[in-house]
């Protein structure tokens, strides 16, 4: 049993494909345990500033709740989630806190896309890679990955090293990082997403990378699965790998999600 818990669909702008197709593929791809976890509207935007090519609409939110419902009553033999994917901001927790508490999810992905205002992980900003240092960039993601699992908004932690996403590298791998941010998610219970999005980003690689994934298991932090995808052919996406990746790190169970609550499954 690998959930696929991480898609999103045409209503985030910047990805493809209405909710049917994404369930249309999960049944020929087999998967029985999936979830919908569309981009938050932009809370920390100024309404008149958000970008529709970058999350929904706030009038769209209650929409998109309603459409998972649905789905969900015309499939009763796949188990199909209601998720988020939300940014974590520093500062304006009480208004995604807010958000959350409106609507009945079954878990709240949370997310660092940006470094003061810098959207590191789009392509048309990767240039600004090449005018920073590489180590403080790391310092200053992981730094705010911690705040994110701390903050208590969310139920799983995505793609938690992101930053490598355009392969670029710190000097030495970042065991202390990794260390630390691994703590925190132990320390405040969250669990972690083993995200296959990586394999088709440069990094080449899922998030996390191996060794980050070690020092998760060996602190006892959960995991979940997702592809990430924005296109309904990306559903499942790299799935082959999941089971290796988390046997070598020592993982026999994965985390599902209902009502933001939590049980085990195995593997396999
Ligand atoms: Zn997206
Ligand atoms: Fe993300
Ligand atoms: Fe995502
Ligand atoms: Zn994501």
């Amino acid at each position: 049993m690998i959930p696929d818990y991480h898609w999103h669909t045409s209503r985030c702008g910047h990805a493809s494909g209405s909710m049917s197709d994404y369930i249309r593929e999960a049944r020929r791809k087999g998967l029985l345990e999936v979830g919908f976890a569309d981009h938050v509207p932009m809370y920390w935007v100024p309404a008149e500033e958000r970008d529709p090519g970058l999350a929904m609409t706030r009038e769209e939110l209650p929409v998109y709740i309603g459409e998972v419902i649905e789905l969900r009553r015309e499939n009763p033999d796949l188990n199909i989630r209601l998720g988020l994917e939300a940014d974590f901001v520093p500062g304006r927790e009480r208004e995604l806190k807010d958000i959350l508490e409106l609507y009945p999810l079954d878990y709240v992905i949370g997310s660092i896309h940006y470094l003061d205002g810098w959207g590191f992980d789009n392509p048309d900003l990767a240039h600004e890679y090449g005018r920073r240092d590489i180590d403080e960039i790391y310092r200053q993601y992981f730094s705010l990955l911690c705040d994110a699992a701390r903050s208590g908004l969310f139920d799983i932690i995505a793609h938690p090293d992101l930053v490598k996403k355009f392969g670029h590298r710190p000097q030495s791998p970042p065991l202390e990082l990794y260390r630390q941010a691994a703590g925190a998610f132990a320390e405040s219970g969250v669990c972690i997403e083993v995200n296959t999005a990586g394999l088709r980003s440069p990094a080449g690689e899922v998030y996390p990378a191996p060794e980050f994934l070690k020092q998760c298991r060996a602190l006892g932090v959960p995991v979940t699965t997702g592809s990430d995808a924005h296109l309904p052919e990306q559903v499942g996406a790299g799935f082959d790998r999941i089971p290796g990746l988390l046997k070598m790190a020592g993982y026999s169970e994965v985390a599902l999600f209902e009502g933001r609550k939590r049980k085990m499954a195995p593997v396999t």
